[in-house]
């Protein structure tokens, strides 16, 4: 057998299983060392009171015959999905449809997966830095990348690429920049994308986090969106969903692949003529939809029903309130840190709209060595911005998800080790 050599273009580590290594090895030379992580990328506070009663119950049922159940409907059950679209769709005044939303176990594995609808030849565009996995996975189907920068420089805006594109991965609140595009900045690259027939993959993990007005939620806020774009949502952040698993994807029915593959794989999955399919709209309507679909129910058995029982729990008035509860905790998390770094000297992004915080490293520190100056001196873990792609380099990753005392205790470190060792924060650099 061959293997697929696109592998060999993925780069050669993990970023978090370096990072464990590295911690890993500092608790073994200081074993009394109380290791406090600001790099966390999983959340710390327990399930809503509401999940863990719908969780219970979920499991109730399945102790009798009568209300167990099995192998679930491929798209996700019902009670999901129209919860979804009266709740996180119609209440603000977008209208999508319970047949363009597919429950997944998270937003991990459809972004991943989403990629195999697309032909091998799309060009991909992807900001940089960025969340690994729309990178990793496009590489792996041998895909050529094009890279966005984002940059402080630009206020981490991305600028339309100078080349065709045929794929757009965003992603807004972002990680790892914390930073967020407002409707008008949106905007561009929707109507880049309906001009130049590309899609734009709009991952929205961290929606529940955003606090300002003019930054949109959805995509679909944007008019003409669900003629290129598919959204992913993740219950992991919003409601401390990383253990149980659940989320969905939005493939609105009237987004279309331009012809003629678009033509031909109508008329086999619509079992429709080719012949008579017009070259836009009509018959033609739903293929991306229908193709997503054919994906899921042949390599994807479905999200199991106490995930989507306890998703459901959300929208009910107590779930609303309890996960909101949590997400102002880490907000305020957030908002502590940006100001107590901010007085530090740090030049301080993101962390508003958002549970990360982007941070510049102190003066000529590149990313990696002040990781390794906050674990040895300070005794805290943050994410090496390099790691997320060549303009990471020069910042650092902090999240608001640890505990309040944690995150109080990890600043007052910094706050004192900082001057005792004499490193120079940015600020501090251009004065
Ligand atoms: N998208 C982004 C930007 C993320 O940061 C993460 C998780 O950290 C995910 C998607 C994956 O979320 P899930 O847990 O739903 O797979």
């Amino acid at each position: 057998m061959k293997v697929n050599e696109n592998f060999t273009g993925l780069s050669e580590n993990y970023l978090f299983a370096d990072i464990a290594k590295k911690v890993k090895a500092f608790k073994m030379q200081a074993p009394d060392a109380d290791v406090i992580s600001l790099g966390i990328g999983d959340v710390t506070q327990p399930l809503a009171p509401a999940v863990i009663e719908a969780l219970h119950k979920a499991a109730d049922e399945m102790a009798t015959a009568t209300t167990f159940r099995g192998y679930g409907p491929e798209r996700g059950y019902d009670f999901l999905r129209e919860a979804i679209v009266t709740h996180d769709f119609r209440a603000h005044g977008i209208d999508i449809e319970a047949d363009e939303v597919f429950v997944s176990d998270g937003a991990k594995s459809d972004i991943g997966n989403f990629q195999e609808l697309l032909s091998p030849e799309c060009v991909v565009a992807v900001t940089d830095p960025v969340y690994p996995v729309y990178v990793d996975s496009n590489v792996m189907a041998g895909r050529r990348i094009v890279a966005l920068p984002c940059t402080a420089e630009n206020g981490f805006v991305p600028e339309l690429p100078s080349e065709h594109v045929d794929v757009i991965y965003l992603c807004y609140p972002n990680n790892p920049t914390g930073t967020t595009l407002n409707k008008e900045q949106l905007k561009v690259w929707v109507d880049y994308a309906i001009s130049e027939e590309a899609l734009i993959l709009y991952d929205a993990a961290y929606e529940a986090y955003i606090q300002s007005k003019d930054v949109p939620h959805s995509i679909y806020e944007i008019p003409g969106a669900k003629q290129c774009a598919v959204e992913f949502h993740s219950y992991s952040k919003t409601a401390g969903f990383t253990g149980i698993r659940c989320g969905y994807t939005v493939v609105p029915k009237a987004l279309l692949p331009a012809p003629p593959v678009g033509r031909r794989a109508a008329s086999q999955l619509l079992s429709k003529d080719e012949d008579v399919l017009p070259p836009t709209g009509g018959a033609r309507e739903g293929l991306l939809n229908a193709l997503w679909n054919r994906r899921q129910s042949t390599k994807f058995n479905g999200t199991s029903y106490l995930s989507q029982r306890a998703a459901e729990a959300i929208y009910t008035p107590e779930g609303k309130a309890q996960t909101k509860a949590t997400i102002a905790y880490y907000m305020g998390n957030a908002r502590l840190m940006r100001e107590a770094l901010t007085v530090m000297g740090f030049k301080v992004y993101g962390g508003v709209d958002s549970p990360y915080l982007w941070v510049s490293t102190p003066k000529g520190m590149t990313s990696w060595e002040f990781f390794d100056w906050m674990l040895h001196s300070a005794h805290v873990v943050c994410t090496p911005g390099a790691g997320f792609g060549g303009q990471g380099e020069g910042f650092v990753r902090l999240t608001a998800f640890g505990t309040h005392e944690n995150t109080e205790k990890a600043l007052e470190r910094i706050r004192q080790t900082l001057p005792r060792e004499g490193v120079v924060t940015i600020q501090e650099r251009t004065i």
